[in-house]
């Protein structure tokens, strides 16, 4: 059960939306299609991609698709208030015949761009989307070193669909205990698997709830050599990373942890702090 990274090339992809469906109170399956999207390979686990999206007073949205290499940074000296909303999100499941991508979106209101766009969207809305055309690609994290007996999961209500992909794809022989987070009781979906997972939602709507970081601290681990997997707000990523590395005695190679929002922050703010090497450091 091991892989190795590669850093295989992206191109981008026009799609629309084709269907949209409801599975929760927090969550949204939006189904994109399009002709182009038979050039998209998604490698399956926690698969990333980036999505643009139109702002309110657009029909489509605006990128440098014809810069090459260079479309970030023509991107970047765009006006904000016109050049398209860049988001991460992560393929749920790739179809072939005819092609298509479902995106589980968390919806968190009105104040981000991305879940106002995902609550309001209807079929035949445009969007461009950054993905990979080969599957084994650098947009896949979840690669567990040789040697692992058992992994680690945990993610939030952002971070389920990359939870749901990287257990669809575990072999019959892995063992996984996961741990993951959602608003609501009525959020908790089904996780076909092949592999030994035990699986433990935390619904933070219930009085007594758990955090993720409490309920692994208080669990006891399988034997043998485990990889971490960790994904969500990152604040209780980073806390969860130090107790796994610090106190657990995880080998910091084998903990793949990832940040998909923070708290208070916007996704463009985070972006403006990477590029300016600023962004907060991972001890
Ligand atoms: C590799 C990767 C994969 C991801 N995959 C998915 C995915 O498949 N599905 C998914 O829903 N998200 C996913 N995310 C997270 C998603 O990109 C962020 O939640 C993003 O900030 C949403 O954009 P927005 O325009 O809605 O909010 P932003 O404009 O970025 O943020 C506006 C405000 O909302 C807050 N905020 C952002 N997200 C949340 C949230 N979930 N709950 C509460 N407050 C929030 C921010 O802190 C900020 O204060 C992924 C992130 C990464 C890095």
């Amino acid at each position: 059960m091991s892989t190795t990274a590669t850093a295989a090339p992206f191109r981008f992809f026009d799609s629309r939306v084709v269907r949209t469906r409801r599975l929760g109170p927090s969550t949204i399956r939006i189904t994109f299609g399009g002709d182009s999207l038979a050039g998209f390979a998604a490698g399956g686990r926690d698969q990333r991609f980036k999505l643009f999206l139109p702002h309110p007073h657009q029909y489509s949205p605006v990128i440098p698709t014809d810069a090459g290499e260079d479309w970030f940074a023509r991107w970047r000296a765009m006006d904000p208030a016109v050049r398209a909303v860049m988001r991460s999100y992560t393929v749920r499941e790739q179809r072939r015949d005819p092609g298509e991508l479902d995106v589980d979106f968390a919806l968190h209101g009105d104040g981000g761009p991305a879940s106002r766009w995902a609550a309001r969207a209807v079929p035949g809305d445009p969007v461009v989307l950054l993905g990979p055309v080969e599957p084994d690609n650098g947009g896949v994290d979840f690669r567990p070193p040789p040697g692992t007996d058992w992994v680690l999961l945990t993610g939030d209500e952002t971070a389920l669909p990359a939870v749901a992909g990287i257990l669809a794809w575990l072999p019959v022989t892995a063992r996984a205990r996961v741990w993951i987070e959602v608003p609501h009781a009525a959020d908790v979906q089904d996780l076909p698997t092949r592999a030994e997972a035990e699986i433990t939602w935390l619904v933070r709507e219930d009085a007594h709830a758990e955090t993720i970081v409490d309920a692994v601290r208080a669990a006891a681990f399988p034997p043998g050599a485990p990889y971490a997997w960790i994904a969500g707000e990152a604040g209780g990523v980073r806390a969860l990373r130090r107790h796994l590395v610090g106190e657990r005695g995880f080998d910091r190679r084998a903990v793949t942890f990832t940040g998909y929002w923070r708290r208070g922050v916007t996704e463009e703010d985070l972006l403006a702090e990477a590029v300016a090497g600023t962004a907060a450091a991972d001890d």
